[in-house]
């Protein structure tokens, strides 16, 4: 254990002597990460196949590449895909905003790129085709321990301070709601449209937004209307701003093998159609980066989702209805320094660079905060605070989270490895008792060698 551990010492500190101080000569005002969630190389060529020149493909100052691994796995989940790309860290698949936990089993709430714009006084915006709890969005905008956590995630989205987040419609953030937390809420097209700089606003969408055209009988704006007028209503204060845009449909139409089988016309269609959809945002963004010239676009993905191929006949066709670890491409508009061009670049070190290029401090970003890590630790858990040292009633289901956090933990505490001493099988039935046991080891109402 030891041995692993000072070995492990070694390489994080080699590793950290090869990260290249990220020195820019200009200083830029204004960041927009650009997602597409799912879009690996071959999806550009699959849409390239079907007649388009994508604009990300033919405008960049600066091409590279991602490598999208989690702290866990070879191949991430969007949650901690996304995660790398929000707090400068990899992280655990499945997770959303948190780091782990610090020696005394405190959890650590990294500080997302977004938070720390905010605390710099810059405007913030989160975008996307997904639903607002989706995990990209939930990545950039809040801290949960399970990215299903949709009710926690609205709770906190509704709750926070930034100055736009725009989705698809969902039921866990109503108009009152919005209302009460002090947003103006954008229901369909015409509301977004007419939102006014200085206003914080909460936008859900019904509809296939996410194609390249809507119709204009539509609720929903396309996503370069929402780029666009996110823009607009960002771009007013004088410290700048952060956009995040996501085009989640790369993914969810590069899945649903279930609803087109691999090798059907409308599934690649769907990919097509998506991939366009998100260029046009691109070329919106980057229209105005060109303009503004302090503004500096990113275009990357979290991971690929298909293992899109070429057969012998050069035709791209999809391998798998899962998510890969293949690099996915990156794209810098409006600055070529940010790395060498061709270099396959670690995820978590984009936002990194792009803080680096807003002239951030290396301790400013990326960051954690303390807080009430323990009653953090149990809220994410979707656990009521209540039942902690009560006989109120806990599910299988909350049991189940309590044990996957309590696993998830890192470093290991004595708390974790209690778990792992009794070799507990996550799918494996839990029961009320056990829950209520780990709960209080949790608050340290108990130890958990009593148990
Ligand atoms: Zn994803």
């Amino acid at each position: 254990m030891k041995k692993s551990l000072s070995l492990l010492l070694a390489a994080v500190f080699l590793f950290a002597l090869c990260i290249p101080a990220f020195a820019a000569e200009k200083r830029y005002k204004n960041v927009i990460i650009m997602i597409g969630d799912g879009m690996g190389e071959n999806h550009l060529k699959l849409a390239e196949q079907y007649g388009h020149t994508l604009f990300m493909n033919t405008n960049y100052d600066l091409r590279g590449q991602s490598m999208t691994s989690s702290a866990t796995n070879l191949t991430t989940d969007s949650a901690a895909g996304g995660t790398a790309l929000a707090i400068g860290n990899r992280v655990i698949n499945w997770t959303v905003g948190v780091l782990g936990y610090d020696p005394l089993g405190q959890l650590k709430l990294p500080i997302s790129i977004t938070e720390a714009s905010a605390r710099k006084g810059m405007k913030t915006g989160v975008i996307t085709t997904d639903n607002t709890t989706g995990a990209t969005p939930a990545d950039f905008t809040v801290h949960v321990l399970y990215r299903k956590q949709y009710e926690k995630i609205a709770q906190q989205q509704v709750e926070s301070e930034f100055d736009l987040i725009w989705g698809a419609r969902e039921s866990y953030v109503s108009r009152d709601d919005a209302k009460a937390h002090g947003w103006t809420y954008v229901g369909n097209r015409d509301e977004m449209m007419a939102l006014e700089p200085g206003s914080r606003s909460f936008g859900q969408f019904k509809g296939q937004f996410w194609r390249p055209t809507v119709p204009s009988s539509s609720d929903a704006p396309s996503l370069a209307e929402m780029t666009t007028k996110a823009i607009e209503l960002l771009n007013t204060g004088d410290n700048g701003f952060f956009l995040m845009v996501e085009g989640a449909h790369i993914d969810k139409n590069s899945h649903a093998s279930q609803d087109y089988k691999w090798d059907y016309d409308s599934k690649r269609e769907s990919v097509v159609d998506a991939v366009v959809g998100f260029d046009n945002a691109i070329r919106e963004a980057v229209e105005f980066a060109r303009e503004d010239g302090n503004t500096v676009v990113l275009v990357t993905a979290d991971h690929e989702t298909g293992n899109l191929f070429a057969d012998l006949d050069g035709r791209i066709r999809f391998h798998l209805d899962e998510h890969t670890a293949k690099n996915v491409p990156v794209f810098v508009y409006g600055n070529n320094d940010i790395f060498k061009g061709g270099q396959a670049v670690l995820n978590y070190t984009i936002p990194r660079r792009l803080t680096a290029l807003l002239g951030w401090d290396k301790d400013e970003f990326p960051a954690t905060q303390s807080g009430h890590a323990i009653i953090r630790f149990l809220d994410g858990m979707g656990v009521v605070r209540g039942d902690v040292d009560a006989d109120g009633q806990i599910t299988a289901a909350d049991a189940r989270l309590a044990m996957r956090a309590a696993v998830l933990a890192e470093p290991v505490t004595p708390f974790s490895q209690a778990f792992y001493a009794a070799n507990i099988d996550l799918d494996a039935a839990i029961t009320a008792a056990d829950a209520r046991h780990i709960l209080r080891a949790a608050v340290g109402l108990e130890s958990p060698k009593s148990w």
